[in-house]
C-alpha cells in the first residue's frame, strides 16, 4: 500500500477524519497521540489535512490497536463525512460512495476509487482500490446499510473476493454484497 507520491498533494476534509476520534471514544488519547505523531495536532472539522498523514495514522491504528477498531472508524464515517444530499436508499448510497469520497478529498493525484456494480436483485459488488485499509471500507459499507436499511432485509453479508486484498499488498479489494 505504498502510494505516497500522490498523497502529499492530496488533502482530506477534517470532518471525515473526525470519524477516527468518534470511533475511538474510549481510546481518545491514543487516537490523538497517533494523529499528532503524524503532524495533526488539532483536528478542525472545516480544515484539510495531508492525506499521507491520515493514511499513516490509519496504518498505526491497524497495527497497534487492531482491525476491529479500524472497522469501527469506517462505521462512523457516514456520520461525520460529507455525503451527496440525494441519497435515498442503500443502493444509491453505494453508488454515491465514490462521489462522497471525492467530496472529502481535494488536490491532484490518483486517490483510487469505490467502484459500484449492481448485481441481480439484492446484491452488488464494490471494488475498492483506494489506499484506505480493507477493514475500514467494510465498516463504511456496513454503516451505509445501517443508515439506509433496505426493505425486507435482515442483514448485510459482505464476502471478500478471492482476487487479492490490499491488506496483503494487492491493488484492490472486491466485496460481494448480499442483503
Ligand atoms: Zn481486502
Amino acid at each position: 500500500m505504498t502510494r505516497s507520491p500522490l498523497s502529499d498533494r492530496v488533502e482530506v476534509y477534517g470532518r471525515s477524519v473526525q470519524a477516527l476520534l468518534h470511533a475511538m471514544e474510549f481510546l481518545k488519547l491514543k487516537a490523538r497521540q497517533v494523529l499528532s505523531s503524524h503532524g495533526i495536532e488539532s483536528l478542525e472539522p472545516e480544515e484539510w489535512y495531508p492525506m499521507q498523514s491520515v493514511l499513516d495514522s490509519f496504518n498505526d491504528i491497524l497495527e497497534q490497536v487492531g482491525p476491529h477498531t479500524t472497522r469501527s472508524i469506517g462505521h462512523s464515517v457516514p456520520r461525520s463525512a460529507v455525503f451527496p444530499p440525494s441519497i435515498s436508499s442503500f443502493e444509491s448510497a453505494l453508488e454515491s460512495l465514490d462521489q462522497a469520497y471525492r467530496m472529502n478529498h481535494r488536490g491532484s493525484g490518483d486517490i483510487g476509487s469505490y467502484r459500484y456494480q449492481p448485481g441481480g436483485g439484492k446484491s452488488a459488488s464494490m471494488v475498492c482500490d483506494n489506499p484506505y485499509p480493507c477493514e475500514f471500507d467494510q465498516g463504511v459499507i456496513e454503516a451505509l446499510y445501517d443508515r439506509f436499511p433496505p426493505r425486507d432485509s435482515i442483514r448485510l453479508r459482505i464476502e471478500h473476493g478471492s482476487g487479492g486484498c490490499r491488506g496483503k499488498g494487492s491493488h484492490a479489494c472486491t466485496y460481494f454484497l448480499t442483503w
